[in-house]
């Protein structure tokens, strides 16, 4: 069973070898469409027609509080402020860290904020980058965790550089690990398979 929008089941990996495993329901193989269509558009330079469908895709996700909503909201964030539409953008990106942290996903929580905000300053956002930078030491602190954990040594296998089932940009430090050889994706929930 494809587990996007849906908790990842650790010792049900499905089989590899298919893209689209027959058994998945077929909402949730449509979902996993038109994640991979938005991924591509991005790689495309065509940021506002990902961006509506990755929109699109949060909202759903969050309705049913599903684990990779908030990468949802992100994604969707960087997507928008790519294509210009910083207010709009900035505005995922804050819906994306609010649900992950109303989602208890407070370990990635440092990392996720540390590359959002290298992201703003990157695009010339200081302004953005300011006041994000404020709310996320506040928040941060509430949980007794601060950007400095963000950067703490990983000593993890290597990971393919993207998803095979959502053509997602794979980022290991970003990434939920079941074990020291299997993590799955932040965007639809697929297993990744360290390389050996
Ligand atoms: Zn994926």
């Amino acid at each position: 069973m494809m587990p996007i929008f849906r908790r990842l089941r650790r010792r049900r990996p499905f089989p590899t070898d298919r893209r689209y495993p027959r058994d998945l329901p077929p909402a949730a193989r449509e979902a996993l469409r038109q994640l991979k269509q938005a991924h591509e558009l991005m790689e495309q330079n065509q940021p506002s027609k990902a961006a509506a469908i990755f929109d699109k895709l949060a909202e759903q996700g969050s309705k049913r509080e599903a684990p990779r909503a908030p990468q949802l909201y992100l994604q969707a964030g960087r997507a928008w402020i790519k294509a210009g539409d910083i207010e709009r953008g900035v505005q995922r990106l804050n819906t994306g860290l609010d649900l992950m942290v109303r989602m208890k996903q407070l370990r990635r929580l440092p990392v996720v904020s540390q590359r959002i905000l290298t992201e703003l300053k990157e695009h010339g956002l200081t302004d953005q980058a300011v006041t994000f930078e404020a709310k996320i030491k506040n928040l941060l602190a509430t949980y007794g965790l601060s950007l400095a954990s963000a950067s703490t040594p990983t000593e993890k296998p290597q990971l393919p550089a993207k998803c095979s089932y959502c053509g997602g940009n794979v980022l290991p430090d970003e990434v939920e690990w079941f074990d020291n050889q299997q993590a799955s994706c932040t965007y639809c929930g697929s297993i990744l398979e360290a390389k050996t």
